[in-house]
């Protein structure tokens, strides 16, 4: 995520103790020595796991699909600033490879560049965050209401991104499988029904059999469930940002899949952050690598083995984070064109503090992708996350879907995890800065229609 929040921050206080303070703190530092904490790998180690990144064998890409989004926490009144709605806006942009390879040589980008992007689709939305609410509804309610009321929103002529929900959540790809989605609890307060169905005849707003209350569509992520009638809903920002570039994501994919199939091969997708569903809202992972693994056993045109040509492709880029870091802390002991794959093994004993032989591995439950840090030509260090299929532990080159091409594009277009060379992730962030829109405008337009 290329954006925080920039409004108030609820243990803001606590920064008035000084870090040195903290860490020089008896009891802290007796607890520091009981901790592990990740130590970079070796160079030997490192050495010992890096793979050569070899050329793409039958290039496809024509065209970059990248998805990205921010959003800003704002107190809605100067005079009642605890009252807080958040701002976020988000989406995709579609590029002709062709036209940022010829932008990639110009010294700077210069406004009519800007004019070559083919296509530019801004979602935003306007959440209720803290003390507000709509019509005298709870603040949970108000959420999940404005988030239904989104998700069915027309954009021109796309359908809303609710059918794109529906066909995630039903699989609506294949005949097969599950064809029903579990919420586990009611989202109305004081109800306790348990394990509310999702099929292909419930309405996007539907009914609690038990407490007539409304079930949406949207409650499937159970976003909700970590909102606080008096803390607020800040807790469910990121979750709310990431889910929905990724329901964009398969928006579009749908939409390639419904007019010609074939599209797909001749598209890359970049999505900023990884390639994942966290929290309440991780079962969605499941259906996605489905997708991902559906999409990619179709078979090619001609009858090659559908593994050279897989219809999806897609790379999921970190700018922040833990692995970044380690990135950033092992990128000397990489060679140019290499990858280094990163296994449950490696994660758990170098990123993330964790039990490598644990039954649960490292994104299990929350990825639909392999991860690996690609070092490029140029020595640019991209941290990324690709399809691998089945969730596999320790996933080998080969295992990832076009793995050669996607690199080699990303090295292209040097988006890689330092801000100072982003292209396309650059232009994006640069369309979506919240200053080239009217977030005033906007802001005040809720405030005055919407809040009681
Ligand atoms: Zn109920």
């Amino acid at each position: 995520m290329s954006y925080s929040t920039k409004g108030r921050k609820p243990f803001e206080r606590a920064s008035k103790i000084s870090h040195a303070e903290i860490i020089n703190n008896p009891k802290v530092q007796e607890f520091i020595n009981g901790c592990t904490i990740p130590k970079p790998a070796d160079a030997t180690t490192v050495a010992s796991l890096m793979t050569s990144v070899p050329p793409p064998v039958d290039p496809q890409f024509k065209v970059v699909v990248a998805i990205d989004g921010g959003y800003t926490e704002t107190p809605v009144r100067k005079e009642f600033p605890s009252a807080a709605i958040t701002f976020f806006t988000f989406g995709p942009l579609v590029f002709r490879l062709d036209d940022l390879r010829a932008l990639d040589e110009t010294p700077f980008i210069a406004p009519e560049d800007l004019a070559r992007l083919k296509k530019i689709q801004r979602y935003t939305i306007v959440l209720p965050t803290k003390n507000i609410s709509r019509n005298g509804l709870s603040l949970r309610r108000s959420v999940r209401q404005t988030l239904h009321e989104f998700i069915g929103e027309k954009v021109h002529d796309d359908p809303p991104l609710s059918e794109a929900l529906r066909f995630l959540l039903l699989r609506g790809w294949t005949t097969a499988g599950d064809k029903k989605w579990v919420i586990p609890r009611c989202p109305n307060d004081g109800c306790d029904h348990v394990n509310l169905e999702i099929t292909a005849s419930t309405p996007d707003l539907g009914k609690c059999p038990k407490c007539s209350g409304p079930v949406y569509l949207i409650d499937s992520l159970r976003l909700h469930e970590r909102v606080d009638e008096e803390q607020g809903a800040s807790g469910i920002l990121s979750y709310v940002m990431t889910s929905l570039e990724q329901i964009v994501l398969v928006h579009l994919i749908k939409a390639l899949w419904d007019a010609k199939p074939a599209l797909l091969r001749e598209v890359l997708f970049i999505k900023d952050g990884p390639l994942a569903f966290f929290g309440q809202t991780s079962p969605l992972a499941r259906p996605m690598r489905e997708l991902a693994a559906f999409l990619n056993s179709q078979p090619a045109p001609g009858g090659g083995p559908a593994t050279t040509l897989p219809l999806l492709n897609v790379v999921g880029l970190e700018k922040s984070g833990a692995f970044v870091e380690h990135a950033s802390q092992i990128e000397d002991r990489l060679n140019p064109e290499t990858a280094l794959i990163l296994t449950n093994d490696y994660i758990y004993k170098y990123i993330v503090p964790g039990d490598p032989s644990s039954t649960d591995p490292y994104g299990k439950n929350t990825y639909w992708g392999g991860k690996l840090i690609y070092k490029a030509p140029d020595r640019n260090v991209y941290v990324a996350t690709v399809p691998t299929g089945e969730f596999k532990p320790s996933p080998a080159f080969e295992d990832f879907a076009n793995l050669a091409e996607i690199l080699s594009v990303l090295a292209s277009l040097r988006c890689s995890m330092y801000d100072n060379a982003l292209i396309p992730i650059a232009l994006v962030n640069k369309l979506v800065s919240l200053s080239d829109f009217p977030s005033a405008r906007i802001l005040q337009t809720f405030a005055k229609g919407n809040l009681t």
